[in-house]
């Protein structure tokens, strides 16, 4: 899953208003900001296997540490207290470890039986959305629709920016979405992991959104 991952970015927005989408992107795509890094290192391993499932061209070997449901547990845990620490905002704290480990729960509904419980577990969870691809496009559309919609409800532009550094960021999301899901494979596994540095970008980017935006109406509290 991809833009659904983002659509809960957008919607939290309105859980946690003064929390800066950066984090919440952050969040909500803290397991695949992480996968890049951990197939560099080697430590996961992904195929390039066309036919896969009909919506990916990738075949995930073991993703143990980015993508086990206990490390997703341990992930939120160390990112929502790591938020808590610096930001002493509980309600942000909580939503930004749910943020976490609403990914595994994502990937769950969308992957093939490939995602562990926990490191070596034994038992593989994945109810393939993917092997549909119009059942895919459907169900992230109308989540990314839903969360964008959430999102522009509860903020508004503080300025130029806030408008055009938003709707440049569905862009590329939409695109670079389409571009995985009808383009060509990618030619190696560390063509693939470079990529994945567009997640990261789209965090700093979030935080770019954001200093532009500022809460809708009522909606601003303090922390
Ligand atoms: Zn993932």
């Amino acid at each position: 899953m991809f833009l659904g991952h983002y659509a809960v970015a957008f919607a939290a927005k309105r859980a946690v208003p003064v929390v800066s989408l950066g984090t919440l992107i952050l969040a909500a795509q803290f397991s695949d900001g992480l996968w890049p890094l951990f197939l560099l290192a080697g430590l996961e391993h992904v195929e390039i296997a066309p036919g896969n499932t009909p919506f990916t061209p990738l075949a995930f070997v073991d993703y143990p540490l980015s993508h086990s449901l206990l490390l997703c547990a341990v992930w939120a845990v160390a990112l929502g207290g790591a938020y808590y620490l610096v930001r002493r905002y509980r309600a942000g704290a909580l939503v930004v470890a749910a943020l976490v480990l609403s990914h595994w729960v994502l990937d769950a509904a969308s992957h093939r039986p490939d995602l562990p419980l926990y490191p070596g577990g034994g038992t593989l969870v994945g109810f393939g959305l993917w092997k549909s691809v119009p059942g895919t496009l459907a169900v992230e559309s109308a989540m990314f629709a839903v969360g964008l919609w959430l999102y522009l409800a509860s903020t508004r532009a503080r300025d130029r920016t806030g408008v055009v550094a938003l709707w440049a960021l569905v862009v590329v999301l939409v695109a670079a979405y389409l571009g995985a899901a009808f383009g060509p494979p990618p030619p190696n596994v560390t063509v693939l992991a470079y990529s994945g540095a567009i997640g990261w970008l789209t965090v700093a980017w979030g935080y770019w959104v954001d200093r532009h935006r500022e809460p809708a109406g009522s909606l601003a509290t303090t922390g």
